[in-house]
């Protein structure tokens, strides 16, 4: 008999309700979590500036009624460390803690098809068994160091911003240079730009930044919606992203240029990434639609950037608006119009090494006092991979996604029973507001051990036909969209070596939960279900 009915990897927002959801359907399970505090991406990601770029009235869990009543939202976007505060909340709440395991690291899951269990082995070296495991490693927790030569030589301190010290960082009067010009990057430059003595910020791709207008939610707002939660979290569910996006119902192509600009500008006024790229229904689809936001947002940069070359140099070009994360900041482009902060061009002029006084490109040589990466992760498969996932026949998961990660539905894969991943490749995961799709993995999860369960059976799997077809259908819509378009960490492409697939689901979270209720409702077609030992 197993030590545990499920394993859950991770106590970010994915393994702290994974925990509650499972216990409350009677499972008993434990999470094992690598950090040695709860909150994953809010616990790792302590970088001055870091916030959600969704909005907390949605970046928060709908399944407790009470508790979206009785916690507060500070801000229309809140900074990193609220977000930890409520994660804790809700460990607290609801009486989390005894099945949350810090400092635990799980280095290995093996499949024992003789008894249908994991066998699951933790770093600093025990082994449980159980009978499912449930992957909350998250797609943004495998940090990504970019291999610069030289490194090791540079005498001032580095950081990256996934690892920043809890007790914070000093940049009072110091030369930094900043590489990373993605979402944390411009997160993070205008917090740095307020202290240091100089900030270079190393740009490689210019990407685009809408504003988010950050500021505190006025009571009336906080009680208004909160009064209608219940519905507009129903319409959440019914939505594209996760997020109620008020469009305008029209393609950007079949509206006159005037009034499309006025859409433009409202929403560029009103703040937040979402509603622009839903603002017209063409815009994600057609490039020349697309165009029409690109050429919009230029336009702001050009207004607010006082040079004209730096200006050029901020201007993102070649890739669509949306097919990288589209950043928001309120004060990344005003910032480079201070005299303090250089733009430095690593497109044309590749930064080369490191060395023991700074960074020195194939241009020039930049004296640092501190170097900051803000390079990202190896996103949604490199947590996954980080694990020696072993299932059917002892084959590799990285064996089986040599040539990319195949799942059905983005929560299973075909030679790995028993095992569910939650928000990965497949799923609408990083294309959508994340609590919203963690919650409904959880939740299809939950269900389908608690009817396996009841119903007698002991293992699940995709077949590799539903895998195939599944698969068809993620790449079939992806490609019809213009998100394949760039070069970005959706697909890879920040990682030398990774094989380049789009994976993620796209028809909306809407469709893919009618997709999921209905495998379930037929018995959990597309899997092979084996009775219990
Ligand atoms: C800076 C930043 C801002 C973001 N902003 C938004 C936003 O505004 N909106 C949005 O929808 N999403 C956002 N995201 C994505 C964010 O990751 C998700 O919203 C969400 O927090 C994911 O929760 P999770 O629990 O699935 O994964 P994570 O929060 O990544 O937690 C995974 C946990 O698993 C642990 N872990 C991994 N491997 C192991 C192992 N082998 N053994 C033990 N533990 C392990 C990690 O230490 C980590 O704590 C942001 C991400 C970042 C990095």
């Amino acid at each position: 008999m197993a030590d545990l009915d499920v394993v859950v990897v991770g106590a970010g927002f994915t393994g702290i309700y994974a925990v509650h959801a499972l216990r409350s359907a009677g499972l008993t399970v434990r999470a094992f979590e690598a950090g040695e505090g709860i909150g994953g991406t809010w616990f790792w990601n302590c970088y001055p500036g870091a916030r959600c770029d969704v909005e907390s009235k949605d970046y928060s869990y709908a399944f407790s009624p009470e508790l979206e009543q009785e916690w507060s939202w500070s801000e229309r976007y809140p900074a990193q460390p609220e977000i930890l505060r409520y994660l804790h909340h809700v460990a607290d709440k609801f009486g989390l803690w005894p099945d949350l395991q810090l400092n635990t690291r799980v280095t290995a899951c093996a499949w024992d098809a003789d008894t249908s269990t994991w066998r699951v082995t933790t770093e600093p070296g025990a082994t449980v068994t159980a009978r499912f495991v449930v992957m909350g490693v998250g797609n943004l927790s495998q940090l990504h160091v970019p291999d610069l030569p030289g490194l090791d030589t540079f005498e001032g301190p580095w950081y990256h911003t996934s690892r920043w010290p809890k007790e914070g960082v000093d940049f009072s009067g110091q030369r930094v240079g900043l590489i990373g010009t993605g979402s944390t990057g411009i997160q993070i430059a205008p917090e740095i730009a307020a202290v240091a003595g100089h900030l270079y910020v190393f740009q490689r791709t210019a990407n685009f930044a809408v504003p988010n207008r950050n500021r505190p939610w006025q009571d009336a707002e906080e009680r208004a919606f909160k009064e209608s939660y219940r519905d507009y979290r129903q319409e959440a569910r019914q939505s594209i992203l996760g997020v109620p996006v008020n469009g305008t119902g029209k393609a950007a192509l079949e509206t006159p240029a005037d009034e499309r600009e006025q859409v433009y500008r409202e929403r560029w006024k009103a703040g937040g990434g979402m509603p622009f790229l839903g603002a017209f229904t063409d815009v994600l689809f057609v490039r020349e639609a697309n165009d029409t936001v690109a050429d919009f947002m230029r336009d702001r940069i050009r207004e607010t950037v006082a040079d004209p070359e730096v200006a050029e140099l901020l201007c993102p070009t070649g890739f669509p608006v949306g097919a990288k994360r589209l950043c928001q900041s309120d004060d990344y482009y005003a910032m480079f119009n201070s005299g303090h902060v250089t733009l430095v061009d690593i497109r044309s002029a590749p930064l080369e090494s490191a060395y023991p006084g700074g960074l020195k490109t194939a241009a020039d040589s930049y004296e640092l006092d501190a170097i900051v990466f803000a390079t990202g992760f190896d996103a949604i498969t490199g947590p996954l991979f980080a694990i020696d996932i072993r299932g059917a026949g002892g084959v590799t998961l990285r064996e089986a996604w040599a040539h990319g990660p195949r799942t059905y539905l983005g929560v299973a894969a075909a030679g790995f029973p028993n095992m569910f991943i939650v928000t990965g490749p497949g799923s609408p995961g990083v294309f959508s507001n994340m609590v919203l799709s963690i919650e409904q993995h959880v939740e299809w999860i939950r269900d389908c051990v608690a009817y396996l369960t009841s119903h007698g059976y002991g293992a699940v799997e995709a077949t590799t036909a539903a895998q195939d077809e599944w698969m068809e259908l993620v790449t079939g819509i992806a490609y019809a969209t213009v998100f394949p378009l760039a070069d970005s960490w959706y697909i890879g492409a920040n990682i030398p070596g990774k094989p380049r697939v789009f994976t993620s689901y796209l028809g909306g979270v809407a469709s893919y939960r009618e997709r999921c209720d209905a495998v379930a409702a037929a018995g959990y077609e597309g899997f092979t279900l084996a009775p219990a030992r």
